[in-house]
């Protein structure tokens, strides 16, 4: 999809910093972190948003979990970090090719965090 970001990223035509990459999946640090580790992990495949995943889709999509878990540790966060997925725009989900955000690091619990 030519005018998604997420593709042009997954074409190389916009640099990140990249964590991981398969010939099914791409891991790359969030330009604007939430949380000291915030890395966002996409299918190399477009699909819009969770809704929109497909049969098809399933195993791409528990191959993002399996390297989540991966990357976490790489990055030191394997005994803490959160896999966050928004969808639709009412979630707060701004880029329209679903995306998985692995977010972690904090020292103390974050404040959102105490119910
Ligand atoms: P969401 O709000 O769930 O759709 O998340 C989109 C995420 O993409 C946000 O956390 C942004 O900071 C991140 N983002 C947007 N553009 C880029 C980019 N060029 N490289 C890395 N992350 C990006
Ligand atoms: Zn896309």
């Amino acid at each position: 999809m030519s005018a998604c970001l997420f593709c042009q990223i997954i074409k190389g035509k916009i640099p990140t910093k990249k964590v991981y990459e398969d010939g099914d999946i791409l891991a790359f640090h969030d330009i604007n972190p939430i949380a000291p580790v915030h890395v966002l992990i996409i299918p190399k495949k477009h699909i819009s948003k969770l809704v929109d995943a497909k049969k098809e889709d399933i195993k791409v999509l528990g191959k993002i979990q399996i390297a989540a878990g991966k990357i976490a540790k790489k990055l030191g966060v394997g005994d803490g970090f959160r896999l966050l997925v928004a969808n639709g725009a009412w979630a707060g989900q701004t880029i329209f090719h679903i995306h998985y955000h692995l977010v972690g690091g904090w020292k103390k619990k974050p404040k959102w965090m105490e119910a």
